[in-house]
């Protein structure tokens, strides 16, 4: 291989499912698939794109970030959805995990703080054809009312709190994912909704960018 060889992104991207996933315990085999098929280089930046299917995050711009492919997995393995969920994403960003979930769900609610963000978001997933994603410019801490209930959230920024509108905007049976915590770190919360009550399990610690925002900082 030359040095000037266009990169083998599917190469890539299939080396970065067998190591950084299926080699630290992600095993939701559709999971797996739907991270073996979006193309990740789409959602980096051109300047770190040759750095799409490295362990780690990348950086978007205007201070965010895409998330570290494992973390993205492991998060989704958490929320677990199911071919016919309707699912919120509260912090799109680079629209990335907002497509794997177009993969994996029925319809997908995504939304971004930051305009600029979620215009060039709305513009890589739409060129790629995921017809059942929205990204949505607003206050994810708000949830987004237009379309609730959703049997799942995922929020992809750091949170102080699981925020009281999440809570109602979840269908009965539905669960949230969040990282919960300071600004500086964070634990991964699994929520249940039974009873309109939530039931509470704590995963692994991660850090994630500040979600801002009416309920954030
Ligand atoms: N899931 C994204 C990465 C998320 S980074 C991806 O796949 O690329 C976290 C994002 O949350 C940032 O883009 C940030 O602007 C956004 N954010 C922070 N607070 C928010 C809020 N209150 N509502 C919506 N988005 C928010």
């Amino acid at each position: 291989m030359h040095n000037d060889d266009p990169p083998n992104w599917e190469e890539q991207r299939k080396m970065m499912v067998q190591h950084q996933l299926r080699g630290r315990g992600i095993s939701n085999q559709r999971i797996l698939e739907a991270m073996g098929t979006v193309p990740r280089e789409k959602f980096v930046p051109i300047n770190y794109r040759h750095a799409t299917y490295h362990d780690g995050a990348l950086s978007i711009g205007y201070g965010q970030t895409i998330s570290q492919p494992y973390m993205v997995a492991f998060m989704l393995q958490l929320l677990d959805p199911q071919p016919g969920d309707r699912v919120l994403e509260v912090g799109a960003g680079s629209g990335y995990q907002a497509a794997l979930l177009g993969q994996l769900c029925q319809e997908v609610y995504a939304i971004e703080i930051i305009d600029t963000l979620a215009e060039r978001a709305r513009q890589t997933v739409q060129e790629l054809g995921y017809d059942n994603v929205h990204i949505i410019v607003g206050d994810g801490s708000l949830g987004h009312p237009a379309a609730e209930p959703y049997d799942g959230i995922i929020v992809a920024a750091a949170t102080p709190d699981i925020a009281p509108p999440w809570q109602e905007q979840l269908t009965e049976g539905g669960r949230l994912v969040a990282p919960v915590g300071s600004q500086g770190a964070q634990r991964c919360l699994v929520a249940a909704k039974k009873h309109g009550e939530l039931g509470i399990t704590e995963s692994i610690g991660c850090i994630f960018v500040p979600l801002v925002g009416e309920h954030g900082w």
